[in-house]
C-alpha cells in the first residue's frame, strides 16, 4: 500500500463530505494514516458509526487507521441571529451581551457562550471573531455588556468564535461538555484524544486523570492553540505532559497574529525530540481544495516545508470534513511528501540532537539501531515492541529506512500509527523466554509474505530478551533475510 512508501504520516478530519463509507474506503486507499473525529460537531452515536465505518474500512484494505478524538475545548462563541446574520461597518458601536438570549443577536447586540469572557476583558482589549475575519475593540464593559468599535467589519453570522489578541483568557482547557466527550471517546476505544486549548502541562495531566479514570490508555494531543501555551515554559510542561503536540495554526494565528505562526512551528519540531513527542502540523494545509481539485503553490510548500522540518504528520481539517475534493487532498498531500522526502535530508537533522542523550536501554537500543541504519546497507527496521516506546524513539531520528512495528497489542498498532516512518504490523502470537529463535524465523517470514524484505537483505531486529518478560527492549541483532 502507499502507507509503506511515505515516511510522513497523514490525518485527515471526517465529516459530512467523507464519512460515508465509499468515501471512507478511497481515503484509506488514498493514504490516510488517521482519521480524526471532531467533537465540536455531532453526537455520540455519530462520532461511534464514523468509527465503525473507519475500522470497516481499514480492515477491508489490511491497513492499521488510527483514530483520533478532538476535543471542542473552551471555543468561546457568539449566539445566534434572529436573522441568521449582521453587517458590521469599520467604526460602528456593536454590544457583545451576557445578558442577551442566546438566539436574539441583531443588528446591535449578540449573546455570549462564555459569560466570564465579561471579567477577562477591558477597555483597549481586541477581540477578533470568525478566525479573525472581524475585529473589534473593546471601549467599555457595562454590567455584562462589552461595548465595542468595530476595526475590521463585514458578515457576521450564526455561533462564531470569539478569541482574544494575545490570549489571557480565563477559561480552563476542559469543559464539561469535553468531559462528557472524553468518556464517549474512550468507550469508541480510540487512540488519541486531542485536548483544545491547553494553557500548560497541568491542563494535559488533568486531562489524564480523567482519560485514565475511564481505564483507557488513549494517546493525549496538546493542540497548541493559544497564546499562553507557546510561551517556552509552557510548551516545555506541556511537551513533558502529552504523547503528542500538534501546531493547531487556525486559533493559534488568531491569538499570536498570522505571522508569529511559522515561528512557533518551526520551534515546536525544533523542541519537540528532546521530549520525544511526536508532532502534526495542522490547519489550511491545502485550504484551497476545499474548493479545487488542486491546490496552490504555496500549500504545497508549506506542507513541504513540515516534511522537512521532521513533522511525524500533516493534517487536513476542512478539506476533507466538508471540502469538494476529500480525496483529491489525501492524494496531494501524499504526493507531497513523498516527493519531498526523496531529498536527502540535511545532515544537521539527520540524526536526533545529542545534546538529548538516552534515559533509558531501550532508548539507548532504538539510537543505535538507527545509528547501525544510517551506516550499513539495511532494508528494514524490525521492532518487536510491546508499547511501541521503542519505535517512537527510533523514529524521533529522520532516518530513511522503514521501521516496522511488530505487537500483537491493538493499542499499539493504533499509537504507532501517527509515528513517521513506522508501520505497524501484526505479530499472531507473544514469545516465551527462549523463544527468539521462533521470534526471528517468524519476523523473517512476515517480512517475505508481506514483500517488504527479499531474499539477501539485512534486516535489523530489535527486541526484548529473555523475551515475554516485561522490561524493553534490550537487544539488537543485524539478520540476513536467507
Ligand atoms: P480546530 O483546531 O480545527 O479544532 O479549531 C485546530 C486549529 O485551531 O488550528
Ligand atoms: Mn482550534
Amino acid at each position: 500500500m502507499s502507507q509503506q512508501i511515505r515516511r510522513t504520516k497523514i490525518v485527515a478530519t471526517i465529516g459530512p463530505a467523507s464519512e460515508s463509507p465509499e468515501v471512507l474506503d478511497k481515503l484509506v486507499v488514498a493514504g490516510v494514516n488517521v482519521v480524526r473525529l471532531n467533537f465540536s460537531h455531532g453526537t455520540a452515536e455519530e462520532h461511534q458509526l464514523r468509527a465503525k465505518n473507519v475500522r470497516a474500512a481499514a480492515k477491508k484494505n489490511g491497513v492499521y487507521v488510527g483514530i483520533l478524538a478532538d476535543m471542542q475545548g473552551p471555543k468561546i462563541r457568539i449566539g445566534k441571529y434572529k436573522t441568521g446574520k449582521t453587517f458590521l461597518d469599520v467604526g460602528q458601536k456593536y454590544i457583545i451581551d451576557g445578558a442577551l438570549d442566546l438566539n436574539d443577536g441583531d443588528d446591535e447586540r449578540v449573546g455570549l457562550t462564555y459569560k466570564e469572557l465579561i471579567s477577562d476583558v477591558e477597555p483597549g482589549a481586541r477581540l477578533l471573531l470568525n478566525d479573525g475575519l472581524i475585529v473589534m475593540d473593546v471601549d467599555q464593559v457595562i454590567g455584562q455588556e462589552i461595548h465595542c468599535i468595530v476595526m475590521v467589519g463585514g458578515v457576521l453570522s450564526n455561533n462564531k468564535g470569539i478569541n482574544r489578541a494575545g490570549g489571557g483568557l480565563s477559561a480552563a482547557a476542559l469543559t464539561d461538555k469535553d468531559k462528557e466527550d472524553i468518556k464517549t471517546a474512550c468507550a469508541i476505544g480510540v487512540d488519541y484524544i486531542a485536548i483544545s486549548f491547553p494553557r500548560h502541562g497541568e491542563d494535559m495531566k488533568y486531562a489524564r486523570s480523567l482519560v485514565e479514570a475511564e481505564g483507557s490508555d488513549a494517546g493525549l494531543v496538546a493542540k497548541v492553540e493559544r497564546a499562553e501555551a507557546v510561551l517556552d515554559h509552557n510548551l516545555k510542561s506541556i511537551m513533558e505532559e502529552s504523547d503528542v503536540v500538534m501546531v493547531a495554526r487556525g486559533d493559534l494565528g488568531v491569538e499570536i497574529g498570522d505571522a508569529a505562526v511559522p515561528p512557533v512551528q518551526k520551534k515546536m519540531l525544533r523542541m519537540a525530540p528532546k521530549f520525544n513527542c511526536p508532532v502534526i502540523v495542522a490547519t489550511q494545509m491545502m485550504e484551497s481544495m476545499c474548493e479545487n481539485p488542486i491546490p496552490t503553490r504555496a500549500e504545497v510548500n508549506d506542507c513541504a516545508n513540515a516534511v522537512l522540518d521532521g513533522a511525524d504528520a500533516v493534517m487536513l481539517s476542512g478539506e476533507s470534513a466538508a471540502g469538494k475534493y476529500p480525496v483529491q487532498a489525501v492524494e496531494a498531500m501524499h504526493r507531497t511528501c513523498v516527493e519531498t522526502e526523496k531529498q536527502k535530508v540535511l545532515p544537521s537533522t539527520q540524526t536526533r540532537d545529542p545534546r538529548f542523550p538516552p534515559i533509558s536501554v531501550d532508548e539507548c537500543i532504538a539510537h543505535q539501531a538507527m545509528e547501525v541504519a544510517r551506516s550499513m546497507p539495511i532494508k528494514a527496521i524490525a521492532a518487536f515492541t510491546h508499547s511501541g516506546n521503542t519505535v517512537l524513539y527510533m523514529s524521533r531520528h529522520l532516518g530513511e529506512v522503514p521501521i516496522y512495528a511488530l505487537t500483537t497489542e491493538t493499542r499499539t498498532l493504533g499509537r504507532v500509527t501517527l509515528f513517521r516512518n513506522v508501520i505497524p504490523l501484526r505479530m499472531p502470537v507473544s514469545y516465551n523466554k527462549d523463544e527468539a529463535p521462533q521470534a526471528t524465523l517468524d519476523m523473517k517470514k512476515k517480512l517475505l509474505d508481506e514483500n517488504l524484505a527479499d531474499k539477501g537483505d539485512l534486516v535489523i531486529m530489535t527486541f526484548g530478551t529473555p523475551m515475554g518478560e516485561s522490561g524493553g527492549t534490550n537487544a539488537m541483532k543485524i539478520i540476513n533475510i536467507a
